[in-house]
């Protein structure tokens, strides 16, 4: 059937059957007058009318009831079975008395009846009527069809977005970096992704319908299924649960996992839905991090922070009753004059090596740890007591007493330990370490190469010490210092051959403080630059008048400090000292100590001193390193003998060998010697016995105020010193 091409838009059809001509015309007639453009297809024969039909179109039939090869109703019923025909009105034309043939006619479909003979204006009303009729069906219908169409479309196109959307979420799903896995209410995967299915080395297929946590062990898939559980039983999720799992090729992975209900439409909790994040390479990271900021890059040990965080521990256990513990500090004693003197190298070296000594020496629970510097700190836990505490500090000591080979040198840095107990000498992080400083200080202030424990005296002396800065930062404007002068006695000539400078402090209120206790605090405020120079130009000025005033030629020694030597333009404050004061070079000696000659910079500088003329001389000879090499790259003009060489002179023959040999030395050096801190005449005896001419020390006189030291050079240049004759003869 060809389709139409619109309702109401062609021509309507009316087919009309009848197999009397005249009723065939007639009906034509009418039918076609009852609206415009009616046309109108008389058949006489009803199967010929259906063939018609079958690849036809018409809009409304009128059948004629009698007939002979097929009656209306037949035709109706077969009309109905085409398609296209089930609703298409027909008219069947009886007579009056055809009742059941109306019956028969309805039965098989006819639309209405038209009684014949017919009356002409009813069956054209009646034709007018079903056209109209079917006009609006034909309307519905193709709106029905059109509507369908729509919907058709608009299906097709949103099952295709449901299914392009599934597929990208899909793929969005599987390129999430994380594991995601959705499991229903018996525990049973619903849904994978792929970065789940290659952490377990399965396929997604394979994990569907199973338990999926059961690819990563018994112990795992326990934990999570009792998860599962508790989030189905109260419908919260579960949030970042860290978690490790090994996966298929067994490497131990941490995962970040969160667990949430799966709900349906209604609300219903159908499932739990599982999403773990890979963060091994961070926790990985995390833990270097940790390790880096805990550990001191040098030595691998932990550092101050680290110490501090072992300490707060400490303090808990110790407070829950685990017992007591102790705090050392260590610090080295010559390890500043060696770095200073071999470089960086050596002295980073030389940490390693020390750290390795203290390793070896802790013993089970003990924590070493590098402070920073040369300094480094030994947690001490389950102490027994001060004298517990004591042989740990003792055992430190002693394992740094031999030397250290490093660069085919050997190095003594020897050490000072400073001790805090818990709980006498403190209850808290801070107080401990701060007290466990202070006992190091006192050690290194009084004795270097001892331990101290800490006592409350301690913190008086570190009161006193602040204290001190306060004072040192105005006592040179204040005019505080003062030069003292010690004699040094050619005994020979009995006539003292020079003086030595020596620093005095007149603190305003407290009396004269000794070099000793504030030249190291000056030291660490950095003040000693200009305190040094000052003592340069006050010696070199009072020398200058004594040339004048005293007969004889009297040297002055002035001491030189290592930071001095290290950030301060020595030579020309030297040079313009002696200019100020129109002091002869040679009349001037600059006292080094044997860690400045050591200092790898030193040499040039001493040499350009050293062609001024001035003397140089090395002060402590001994007490230092034992290579003499530098003996030979510097032009020394002076040895000192330490006072501790000079002090057991009379008792002790290591160190009557010791001085024996300087003075050997110095002979064949061609170099002077002085022995200092010389108290008795029993050591004066025994050093001129031995041929040391130059002598220094309290026997002779102790370092004096100008006045009085000038009245000592006036008297004897009268009266020149004598090595008393007793003791000559003993
Ligand atoms: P030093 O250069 O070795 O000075 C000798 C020290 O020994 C002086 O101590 C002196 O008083 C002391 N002494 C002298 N004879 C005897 C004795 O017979 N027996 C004993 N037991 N001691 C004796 P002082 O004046 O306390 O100075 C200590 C150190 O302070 C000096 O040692 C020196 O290294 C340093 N110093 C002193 N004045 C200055 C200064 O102006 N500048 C620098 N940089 N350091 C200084
Ligand atoms: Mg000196
Ligand atoms: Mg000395």
């Amino acid at each position: 059937m060809q389709p139409r091409s619109g309702p109401g838009s062609a021509m309507p059809v009316v087919l009309i059957i009848d197999d009397q001509v005249t009723n065939c015309h007639i009906y034509s007639r009418l039918a076609a007058s009852a609206a415009a453009d009616v046309r109108t297809k008389p058949f006489l024969d009803a199967q010929r009318a259906l063939d018609w039909l079958a690849q036809n179109e018409a809009d409304l039939i009128i059948a004629d009831y009698k007939m002979p090869k097929m009656d209306g109703a037949e035709f109706t019923r077969r009309l109905r079975k085409l398609p296209d025909y089930a609703d298409v009105p027909v008219i069947v034309i009886t007579s009056y008395d055809d009742r059941d043939f109306r019956l028969d006619a309805l039965d098989a479909g006819a639309t209405d009846f038209v009684l014949s003979p017919i009356d002409h204006y009813e069956l054209t009303t009646r034709v007018r009527n079903l056209l109209e009729l079917r006009r609006h069906q034909l309307l519905l219908k193709t709106r029905a069809r059109k509507l369908e169409q729509e919907l058709e479309r608009s299906e097709q196109s949103r099952d295709k977005l449901l299914l392009d959307s599934r597929e990208e979420l899909a793929q969005v799903i599987d390129t999430v970096p994380a594991m995601i896995s959705a499991a229903d209410i018996s525990g049973k995967c619903i849904f994978v992704n792929a970065p789940f299915a290659a952490m377990a080395g399965t396929s997604v297929a394979q994990l569907a319908g199973r338990d999926a946590a059961a690819a990563f062990g018994e112990v795992f898939a326990q934990r999570s299924r009792d998860l599962d559980r508790v989030v189905l039983e109260t419908g919260q999720p579960f949030r970042d649960l860290e978690e490790e799992i090994v996966d298929c090729d067994g490497t131990k992975r941490v995962l970040l996992t969160t667990k949430s209900p799966l709900r349906d439409a209604t609300g219903q909790k159908i499932g739990v839905l599982t999403t773990a994040t890979d963060i091994t390479d961070r926790k990985r990271d995390e833990g270097r991090l940790r390790v880096m900021a805990l550990t001191d890059p040098l030595t691998g040990l932990p550092n101050r922070y680290a110490l501090r965080k072992q300490l707060r521990t400490e303090l808990a256990r110790s407070r829950r009753g685990s017992g007591d513990f102790a705090l050392h500090f260590m610090d080295l004693d010559r390890f500043k004059a060696i770095n200073d003197a071999f470089g960086h190298q050596v002295g980073d070296k030389l940490l390693g090596l020390v750290a390795t000594r203290l390793r070896e020496t802790m013993q089970q629970g003990e924590t070493i740890a590098r402070l920073g510097g040369d300094e480094f700190a030994i947690l001490q836990p389950a102490v027994q007591g001060r004298d517990d505490a004591a042989n740990c500090a003792r055992r430190v000591l002693a394992a740094l007493e031999a030397p250290f080979a490093c660069q085919e040198q050997s190095f003594s840095v020897g050490a000072s330990v400073g001790t805090t107990l818990y709980p006498q000498d403190g209850d808290d992080a801070d107080e401990i370490l701060r007290r466990a400083d202070l006992a190091l200080y006192q050690a290194k202030a009084e004795e270097p190469g001892t331990f101290r424990l800490f006592d409350a005296d301690m913190d008086l002396r570190a009161r006193e010490i602040m204290a001190m800065e306060v004072g040192l930062r105005t006592a040179l404007e204040r005019n505080e210092f003062v030069l003292h002068y010690q004699p040094q006695l050619d005994l020979r000539t009995g006539r003292i051959s020079g003086v030595e400078a020596l620093l005095r402090w007149k603190w305003t209120g407290f009396g004269l403080v000794a070099p000793g206790r504030f030249l190291p605090i000056a030291e660490k405020s950095g003040l000693m630059a200009s305190i040094n120079e000052w003592v340069i130009r006050t010696a070199c000025a009072q020398a200058a008048i004594w040339r004048k005033t005293i007969p004889g030629q009297v040297r002055m020694a002035v001491n030189i400090s290592p930071t001095q030597f290290r950030s301060y333009d020595l030579k020309k404050i030297v040079v313009s000292a002696l200019e100020e004061t129109g002091l002869p070079p040679d009349l001037l000696e600059l006292e080094l100590t044997e860690s400045i000659l050591f200092a790898a910079n030193s040499a040039e500088m001493l040499r350009e001193i050293s062609n001024l003329g001035v003397q140089l001389s090395v002060d402590d000879f001994g007490t230092g390193y034992s290579s003499l090499s530098y003996l030979k790259r510097f032009p020394i003009n002076r040895l000192k003998i330490d006072q501790t060489f000079v002090r057991h002179l009379d008792t002790d023959v290591h160190d009557a060998a010791i001085v024996k040999a300087v003075l050997h030395l110095g002979r064949s050096l061609q170099l002077r010697v002085t022995a200092e801190g010389v108290e008795t005449a029993e050591q004066l005896h025994h050093l001129h016995q031995a041929g040391c001419h130059e002598i220094q020390g309290f026997y002779f006189s102790t370092p004096l105020p100008a006045a009085e030291c000038e009245a000592l050079l006036r008297r004897t240049e009268r009266d020149p010193f004598r090595v008393p004759a007793e003791v000559e003869a003993a």
